[in-house]
């Protein structure tokens, strides 16, 4: 058994050598590529692509499954080797399942779809990106049932992001949040004292931020040596291998939280993927165990620290080094307060922490409709509008600043939001825990002293891998199944105490 268990490593660590230099290309795609470049690059990655699916679908891997099916890897050799064996025969079980010529026609159609979306979104709109958003949501209604599901197709989808939630598991979740999060939204709003953020949009030039954002960088724990920061468009984490680790940010000049915000959530994805089991580098284990764990890695620092008001305390001397002038009369508490401003917005990665989940249920709803065959097409500008109105009480003046602001649908990607609010979910059960074991989390966070939080991370959930499925993990780590209940205490405390209610 330990020869076929070796032999199927060595397949495996070739998957894993190809998809981490098509994770590469995707890295430079968004930081140095000249734009001319980007035809060739979309034909290096589908070539890549089609590697990795020709790979998994090798009969070899699946006689090398099949003949470790049915044995007690976890005890003959060790929970790693099961834990791998489960997550391969995962992806390979999805992978064959799904003909070669709908990947292409997916592939196709998403490279249209993502041209006209930008094109449709700048001219703001929605007829030009209606057509392909009906091709897209055929052909994932045709990737669903060629997967397979039990009670709709949406959750086809949604387990490749989130293997084994289920659309039912998030309505429940969702519906919670829904009722908790709308009346607190209201209570807000009526506030007689509401906090300004003025002072974070004065003039903050951008070298600044960057050396400020690498201060704060390296003192949450994140290594130079084996990662670097870059800028682009839209921020975001690329983990080549678990000591080659790529970040980027964005800064604003007229906006400090935008760069710094940034910052902190990408440097949380960064020490996840930087923590994973070096040991088991190229095997399935060594990697994140779901889109939701990774997103709460993120939303812990960017959040449950980065909008506590001991981060503040910490860093008011630094601010007013690195930002001469700006923060001379200003104390911790206003900077904590500017940080915390509730404000609906219309767009989804402007959103707070009380509004932002209600982007994601009205994303959910859609998309749901859509798969089930219950929403056309043609209606989401609408519902759209009726949604927003609902949920933020704003209206909305066009599709650019609707169902075009996200570029997800013009991927052929839905199931993926789902993913942002059990990110924050996860988050605030984490944080609860990590404050109960580690005792005083809020005066280390106030000495500038991140380590123990970063060890705690390390021990509980990076270092696990994909060692066990989320759900699991979150039982072992929180002694509880993921519940609303903490995310809901952590905003209902914070906000009601920042705006008096
Ligand atoms: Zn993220």
């Amino acid at each position: 058994m330990r020869e076929t268990y070796a032999e199927l490593l060595e397949h495996t660590r070739t998957i894993q050598d190809l998809a981490a230099i098509s994770a590469l290309l995707s890295w430079d795609q968004e930081v140095n590529l000249p734009p001319r470049g980007v035809a060739s690059r979309a034909r290096h990655k589908a070539a890549l692509a089609a590697l990795v699916h020709e790979k998994i679908c090798d009969p070899l891997l699946g006689e090398l499954l099949t003949a470790l099916a049915g044995a007690d890897l976890s005890r003959e050799i060790s929970p790693a080797a099961a834990a791998n064996v489960r997550e391969l025969k995962r992806d390979r079980d999805r992978a064959v399942k799904i003909p070669r010529n709908l990947i292409r026609e997916l592939a196709e159609a998403g490279s249209l779809a993502q041209q006209a979306w930008a094109q449709a979104k700048a001219r703001n709109d929605w007829e030009l990106f209606a057509p392909h958003l009906e091709r897209l949501v055929d052909l994932k209604q045709r990737e669903a049932e060629a997967v397979g599901y039990e009670d709709e197709p949406y959750d086809a989808l949604l387990d490749e992001y989130e293997p084994g939630a289920r659309a039912a598991q998030l309505d429940r979740l969702f519906a919670e949040l829904k009722v908790s999060l709308v009346p607190l939204l209201d209570r807000l709003r009526a506030a007689s004292r509401q906090p300004d953020d003025a002072l974070l949009r004065q003039h903050f030039a951008s070298e600044a931020q960057d050396a400020f954002g690498r201060e704060v960088l390296r003192d949450m724990g994140l290594d130079f040596a084996a990662a670097r920061l870059d800028r682009s468009l839209h921020p975001f984490t690329e983990g080549i291998a678990i000591q080659d680790v790529r970040i980027t940010t964005r800064y604003v000049e007229d906006n400090l939280g935008t760069g710094l915000f940034a910052d902190l959530h990408e440097g949380g994805h960064a020490l996840y993927e930087l923590g994973l089991p070096l040991e088991h580098e190229g095997e399935p284990v060594a990697s994140a165990v779901s889109l939701g764990i990774h997103e709460s890695q993120s939303r812990l620092w960017e959040n449950c620290i980065g909008r506590s008001r001991e981060f503040w305390q910490h860093y008011l001397p630094r601010l007013r080094e690195f930002f001469p002038g700006r923060f001379d009369k200003i104390g911790a508490e206003e900077l904590y307060r500017a940080a915390n401003v509730v404000r609906p917005s219309l767009i989804r990665i402007e959103a707070d922490e009380v509004t932002y989940n209600l982007h994601i249920v009205l994303r959910m709803e859609l998309e749901r409709g859509l798969l089930r065959k219950e929403i056309r097409v043609a209606e989401i500008p609408g519902l759209w509008r009726d949604k927003v109105r609902l949920l933020l009480g704003l209206e909305v003046p066009g599709p650019a600043a609707g169902p075009l602001q996200d570029i997800h649908w013009s991927f052929g990607v839905f199931g993926y939001f789902p993913t942002y609010t059990l990110g924050n979910l996860y988050a605030a059960q984490f944080f609860a825990r990590a404050r109960e074991d580690l005792g005083n989390l809020p005066a280390l966070v106030a000495a500038g002293d991140f380590a123990p939080l970063l060890g705690w991370l390390r021990e509980k959930i990076h270092r696990r891998g994909s060692l066990l499925p989320a759900g699991e993990l979150c039982r072992e780590v929180t002694g509880s199944p993921l519940s609303c209940r903490p995310f809901v205490e952590y905003l209902e405390n914070k906000f009601e105490e920042i705006y008096e209610l």
